[in-house]
């Protein structure tokens, strides 16, 4: 959906988005299991500077709900990862910062974007603040013991051969150190 600066001079803009799995790009390790919400208001915010110079920003704000799944990152298992997020965003005209670097430092306060030429194509808010909320690394449980380097069988599921049989020199002389501290 693409939010027109035009139709919000009129009147603010409602949306109630379902985004099916696939339809926004969130990257190869994110798994969106059923369909993505997005409901919420985007209206048109002018800023007078001085008698003739007006810039029109776009605020977004609503919320997003979505269920992923994502790799366990030691054993590749698939996490539950549910999504919930509100948001209050506002896109200011790509440009208009450029040269004034105290809007920067005040804008760190609030969420500000930029959009370009006639409006903000939802998809991208919306994948913005679903990127954001998911995390970048997910465990299935805290003691998950991954794979075997080895063999690739998944430790929480069996025991394999290989573990023990195979010790690096280096983890040995590391617990030789560690025992001879703790006696
Ligand atoms: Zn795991
Ligand atoms: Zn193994």
């Amino acid at each position: 959906m693409f939010i027109e600066i035009r139709e919000l001079e009129v009147h603010p803009v409602d949306f109630d988005e379902e985004f099916g799995p696939g339809a926004l790009d969130l990257g190869p390790d994110l798994q969106q299991r059923d369909g993505l919400q997005a409901t919420g208001r985007a209206q048109l915010v002018q800023e007078h500077h001085g008698k003739h110079l007006t810039i029109k920003d776009i605020r977004v704000n609503g919320k997003v709900s979505a269920s992923f799944e994502i790799a366990c990152a030691r054993c590749l298992e698939p996490v539950v990862h549910d999504v919930k997020r509100e948001f209050d965003l506002l896109y200011r005209p790509l440009g208009s910062d450029a040269g004034r670097e105290e809007l920067s430092v005040t804008g760190a306060e609030a969420e500000i974007g930029y959009y370009q030429g006639e409006g903000l194509l939802l998809d991208d808010v919306v994948r913005e603040q679903v990127l954001l909320a998911v995390p970048l690394k997910a465990v299935c449980r805290q003691d998950c013991k991954g794979l075997c380097p080895q063999c690739g069988k998944n430790l929480n599921e069996e025991q394999c051969s290989c573990a023990q049989l195979v010790e690096d020199p280096r983890w040995l002389a590391l617990k030789d150190i560690r025992s001879k501290l703790e006696q």
